[in-house]
């Protein structure tokens, strides 16, 4: 079968030929061969190109023993002349992160001999592992530098060396290929072996941006994006920065600085609403019946600072002598309960047998978490506790 894709990468629509069509069962879609195609399948870790075939959509596009098959949901008549049509924006998308990616992995060899060892390409990530660790410093180097090939508009050449040439030949990705290896030149930066479609020079890369960097089975996992797909990128983060500067009433290269003042107001205020918490819940304590009336004091609040209803428990254990109790919340209670003379204990199992309450702790405090009513908590610390 011809493959137009190797024979003019810009070629995208064409006529072929119906040299077979099967039903693929587990698909449930027809499966397609033509005499010709330009839709380049998956392979290489990127997917597939897509388009149409007389006008039907073409779901999937894979390589078995060197032929292509199209995969569609209607049969075509074996040995009829049908149209194809290649999306060119993917195409072309496609074609800018993949000689992005082989830029920076041509660089990074080069530099620190790692290998690229990991690569995916669909529509919406590009990533590219690599068997060696680079930190942040070190990618934004290599960043400016893929950037300044793409400046620089180098041609990307393709050839088919012969089995003689190519041993003696350095290029990346050297395994053992029965048959043709394509071989992929960047001038003075990478050659590689690569069966994908390519742009003819850098400069169609247009940007190559890192927005990813991990630390992966060893080494290193970037994400990239290329082309449209970083130009998109700027795009949505300058909305979002011009965004949070016209609402902080800030110039946008002010915004971390503005953003780091306002987490210290957060953090001062929240300080300052906890203190009137506890202030707050102090002075409800005097509503309860005194320690003459009652040995142990429970109160209900909306309050829910932690530090503030630890206050409030330890300021009731010095005048009542049985249990004291803080329950915050409303239906669905989170409490804190201390005693000086009881077991507290006691009380949580008590807790947890009648109203299933979630807690824990010791002899003196416990904590924990309850869903009961007022009244129902209220019955526990009357019965004679
Ligand atoms: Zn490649």
């Amino acid at each position: 079968m011809r493959k137009i894709f190797y024979e003019d990468i810009n070629i995208i629509d064409f006529e072929a030929t119906v040299v077979s069509c099967e039903y693929d069962e587990e698909r449930k879609l027809y499966k397609v061969l033509l005499d010709a195609t330009a839709f380049f399948p998956e392979e290489g870790g990127q997917s597939a190109d897509i388009g149409t075939l007389d006008l039907q959509e073409v779901i999937d596009v894979q390589i078995k023993e060197d032929l292509v098959y199209h995969y569609v949901k209607n049969a075509l008549a074996v040995g009829t002349m049908v149209s194809g049509h290649v999306d060119w924006n993917q195409r072309f998308d496609f074609m800018q992160q993949h000689s992005g990616e082989h830029i920076l992995s041509g660089l990074i060899h080069n530099k620190y001999g790692y290998n690229n060892v990991g690569f995916h390409l669909s529509t919406n990530e590009v990533t590219m592992d690599f068997n060696g660790v680079l930190d942040l410093d070190q990618a934004r180097e290599i960043e400016l530098a893929a950037n300044k090939i793409i400046y620089a508009n180098l041609p990307i050449v393709v050839s088919y060396p012969s089995a003689d040439e190519l041993s003696n030949m350095e290029y990346r990705s050297k395994i053992e290929i029965d048959g043709q290896v394509r071989i992929v030149t960047i001038p003075e930066v990478d050659v590689c072996a690569c069966c994908a479609p390519h742009v003819a020079t850098t400069g169609q890369i247009g940007i190559i941006k890192i927005v990813g960097l991990q630390s992966y089975k060893g080494g290193v996992r970037l994400n990239i994006l290329c082309g449209e797909r970083a130009l998109q990128d700027y795009s949505e983060k300058f909305d979002s920065v011009s965004t949070i500067a016209q609402d902080m009433s800030t110039k946008q290269d002010q915004i971390v600085a503005g953003y780091n003042r306002l987490k210290e107001e957060y953090q001062s205020l929240k300080t300052k609403i906890n203190d009137l918490q506890s202030i707050c819940l102090s002075m409800s304590l005097s509503s309860l019946p005194s320690p003459e009336e009652s040995k142990n004091a429970v109160l209900f609040t909306d309050i829910t600072d932690n530090v503030a209803i630890r206050n409030a428990v330890n300021q009731l254990m010095e005048s009542y002598s049985g249990y004291c109790a803080v329950f915050a919340g409303s239906g669905s209670y989170r409490f804190v309960i201390g005693s000086k003379n009881l077991d507290c204990n006691e009380l949580a199992q008590k807790l947890r047998t009648d109203l299933g309450a979630k807690c824990g702790g010791n002899k003196v405090m416990i904590q924990g978490s309850v869903e009961s009513s007022e009244e129902d908590i209220e019955k526990i610390f009357k019965e004679g506790l």
